[in-house]
């Protein structure tokens, strides 16, 4: 079983309301090999919402306390993005899955690269915070690009 960022099935539940819809991901959905799950709502986060960055570092300095996850107008959203990341794992867990197909360059779901914090569209390395708690409890998590891609 995989887990995958809801929106990459077609769930409109990015902070515009809108999705990243991929018809390669949605047949793993009716296919019954893959589970959506978007971490900002299951967290607590509304939609549509203000768009939020990490500031200080990546996904993995957030879970270790390095890091904050911040709105563009300067809420401090961190245990929100840390209580998704909650549920990820939890709902892998439910489903047994071993492996996470992530929208990239979420500040949530990103793999290999995220916003800067700036909130000026510059990319720096690093993962978002589901990402990185799935991938710290043994979850292989694979950047959505890199998937369609093949
Ligand atoms: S948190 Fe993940 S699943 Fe939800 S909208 Fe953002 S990228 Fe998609």
């Amino acid at each position: 079983m995989i887990l995958i960022s809801a929106c990459l099935a077609g769930f409109n539940c990015k902070y515009n309301a809108k999705n990243n819809f991929n018809a390669s991901i949605e047949e793993l959905v009716k296919n019954k090999i893959a589970v959506p799950i978007c971490p900002e709502q299951a967290g607590g986060m509304p939609t549509p919402r203000v768009p939020a960055e990490i500031l200080g570092g990546d996904g993995l300095d957030v879970i270790e306390g390095r890091a904050r996850v911040i709105t563009s107008e300067g809420e401090d959203v961190t245990l929100k993005f840390f209580e998704g990341a909650k549920e990820a794992l939890k709902l892998a867990k439910l489903v047994g899955a071993n492996k996470a197909i992530l929208k990239s360059r979420s500040p949530s779901c990103g793999c290999c690269k995220i916003y800067d914090g700036t909130f000026k569209g510059v990319l720096r390395a690093g993962m978002g915070v589901s990402a990185a708690y799935l991938l710290k409890h043994g979850i292989e998590v694979i950047d959505s690009d890199e998937f369609i891609k093949k």
